[in-house]
């Protein structure tokens, strides 16, 4: 089941043309992946996604209703990581989660959020003192709040060292194992392998081909034999 299509989207910054004609659907229940290099304009597409940005032209639909007629309805079921400079230093993961929860429909326990997240330990412990890792973890409960059907993650990763990244690919599979479906955004075709059903490869705006992360491998191992053939 198709929870997720776009169709056509674009989208400018005066000169820049950061998409030029996004296409996919997303099916229930998958880990969907948008990998691409530095500006091929992954965050810009999350961002329309997710009612940020609004498209100079396309259309984007969760399952039968459009964004421009049901935002509201959509919001719903949708769940966004926010940035890192939305949390409180100053409180803890806890009185984030709970006040997080005061702005949301809080349908996930903020004890079961912490422990999704693997921040039990740390609840009591001041926000500004967790790792990396730990406050990216912190991003994900939060977005997990209202207990979403679809999750969005821009770049969860980035900047991580292996260990810290490998827990977050935890997190991501503990979401797929409870059904949700993830639309993700990375640098790192490792972590696009390993975590995704399919993969959307982006540059320059625009869909360059996408598959599951097997098929993907195969063609890029066919079109490299055939360049080094000649
Ligand atoms: P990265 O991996 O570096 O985050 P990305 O694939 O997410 O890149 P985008 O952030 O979507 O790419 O950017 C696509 C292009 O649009 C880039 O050239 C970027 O500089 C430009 N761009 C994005 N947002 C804006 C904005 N608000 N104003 C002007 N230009 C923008």
């Amino acid at each position: 089941m198709t929870v997720l299509e776009v169709r056509n989207l674009k989208k400018s910054f005066g000169s820049i043309r950061a998409v030029q004609d996004i296409n996919f659907a997303v099916k229930a229940g998958e880990v969907f992946t948008i990998i691409g290099p530095n500006g091929a304009g992954k965050t810009t597409t999350l961002e329309m996604i997710e009612g940020l940005v609004t498209p100079d032209h396309g259309d984007i639909f969760f399952g039968e209703l459009n964004w421009n007629h049901h935002a509201n309805t959509i919001k719903k079921k949708i769940g966004v990581q926010p940035q890192s400079s939305a949390m409180f230093d100053l409180l803890t993961p806890e009185e984030n989660l709970n006040l997080f929860a005061t702005f949301y429909d809080q349908a996930r326990s903020t004890e079961e959020i912490l422990q999704l997240i693997n921040l039990t330990d740390h609840r009591h412990n001041q926000t500004k003192k967790l790792s990396g890792g730990q406050r990216q973890r912190l991003a994900i409960g939060l977005a997990m709040i209202s207990d979403p059907e679809i999750i969005f993650l821009d770049e969860p990763t980035t900047g991580l060292d292996p260990q810290a990244r490998r827990n977050i690919w935890d997190i991501i599979l503990q979401l797929k194992e409870i059904g949700k479906t993830t639309i993700l955004t990375t640098h790192y075709m490792e972590e696009a392998e390993k975590l995704s059903d399919r993969v959307c490869i982006v540059d320059q705006g625009k869909v360059i081909t996408l598959d599951t992360p097997s098929a993907l491998i195969e063609k890029l191992t066919k079109e490299r034999e055939v360049r080094l053939s000649f």
